[in-house]
């Protein structure tokens, strides 16, 4: 491929910390080059998925860590005819998971920005040091294209006051920077714009609910065009119940868990992150196999939705509330883009709310937006894919081209 087709392009990088998805990505045409994913990066076996041009390979093979794994990923967009190192590339953007309260725009990355984000690690001790090095890896292998870091808390930095508070001693809170900051803001922002140009409506004037449902999960309020509240806290562990993570639960179950269980904190980390939420209660965090594990009538399987279901119910009622009007409800994301039971479920009998489902409608499959309402319903309930790597490279190349006009 010529240099000229992707002058322009960013590499959208999202490492986690055995993990890294990138996509190659022209933010103007939204032409996607290449992208993929390398797991189990650390280990003999790491695994390799790279799509480009058409064609899609799985290579298995030692990558001992994130630096490998991306030499290996331009290894192989150099053998699909990509010289990344001159492609034109306008910027490597990189997803960071939080950014506390100092970053709450895109922001190039400069020595001082990697010293202030491993600053505030401590915050998301298990993702912002995987992104560090996504950024150290880019960094050293490209080092003519400029990074721009790309922050999951960004979209909630202006949270109300009384949402992003945390009922403890204010002193402690203060001290130790312990409130609320939401996660996934990239997607909220990009699927709640969607939705707005969608409706043909003005995004200020819109009050809305996004309901993000992926292996992760969240919801978010968005009055007038800003979000108002949102389920995750101060880490991505609070709020709807989602693949591995529990979601809320009373504090003092990790008190009881540590005082009469004898667990430790990371083995509470693990239980909490990794083995909680739909795993923890039937065996399986994919939705896919769950609903097949229901329609052959495995208890427990069925048990684990209805409680996901509630959950979810719960949070729309609060956000309904909260909102006092709501336009727009919107599902993204693996599980509400793919899943029409979920969405029947989470919103079934809310006539008098004037929610109204069309079943023929959900019941379609498409990878474009879509209204799932009938036409009677006060409220619009959309389906809209997400695409946070899009948002991330429009959000990277922004920063550069306004850093370099002035
Ligand atoms: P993340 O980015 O948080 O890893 P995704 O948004 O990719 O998650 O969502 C992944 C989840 O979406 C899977 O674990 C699976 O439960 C669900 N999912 C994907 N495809 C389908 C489908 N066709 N039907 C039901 N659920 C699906």
């Amino acid at each position: 491929m010529s240099a000229a087709a992707t002058a322009g392009a960013v590499l959208v990088l999202n490492a986690g910390s055995s993990s890294l998805k990138y996509q190659l990505v022209q933010p103007d045409t939204e032409e996607v080059f290449a992208e993929g994913i390398a797991e189990r990066i650390g280990d003999h076996d790491a695994s390799i998925t790279h799509e480009q041009a058409g064609s899609k390979t799985t290579e298995i093979r030692a990558m001992p860590d994130h630096l490998a794994a991306v030499e290996f990923m331009m290894g192989l967009f150099a053998e699909g005819g990509i010289d990344l190192g001159t492609a034109g590339l306008s910027a490597v953007g990189h997803r960071v998971v939080h950014g506390g309260r100092t970053f709450y725009e895109p922001t190039l990355i400069t020595p001082e920005v990697i010293s202030e984000i491993t600053r505030i690690s401590s915050l998301a001790p298990l993702h912002n040091p995987a992104n560090l090095i996504g950024i150290a890896a880019a960094r050293e292998l490209l080092p003519d294209v400029p990074s721009v870091g790309v922050f999951d808390t960004a979209f909630f930095h202006a949270l109300p006051d009384a949402a992003a508070t945390y009922a403890i001693d204010r002193g402690v809170a203060d001290l130790h920077a312990i409130r609320r900051y939401g996660f996934h803001g990239t997607s909220h922002e990009y699927v709640s714009g969607q939705a707005a140009e969608f409706l043909g409506r003005p995004y200020d004037d819109l009050h809305q609910i996004v309901l993000h449902l992926g292996n992760g999960a969240s919801a978010s309020a968005i009055s007038d065009g800003a979000p108002i509240d949102t389920s995750m806290g101060m880490t991505p562990l609070e709020g709807l119940v989602m693949g591995t993570r529990s979601g809320d639960l009373d504090p003092g179950i990790v008190l009881h868990l540590n005082r009469v269980v004898h667990l430790g904190v990371d083995q509470i980390d693990t239980l909490l992150n990794k083995q909680s939420g739909l795993k923890g209660l039937c065996g399986e965090n994919d939705f896919r196999t769950i609903t097949e594990k229901m329609d052959a009538g495995d208890e427990s399987a069925r048990r684990a939705y209805d409680i996901y279901i509630n959950r979810l119910r719960k949070y729309i009622g609060a956000y309904m509330i909260q909102l006092g009007r709501v336009d727009a409800i919107t599902f993204t994301a693996g599980v509400g883009e793919n899943a029409a039971s979920v969405r029947a479920d989470a919103l079934a009998d809310l006539e008098m709310y004037g929610i109204r489902i069309d079943a023929e409608r959900n019941a379609l499959r498409s990878r474009e937006p879509r209204r799932i309402s009938t036409a009677d319903s006060a409220i619009d309930v959309l389906v809209i894919p997400t695409n946070e790597e899009l948002a991330i490279a429009r959000q990277a190349a922004e920063v550069v081209g306004s850093s370099s006009a002035g």
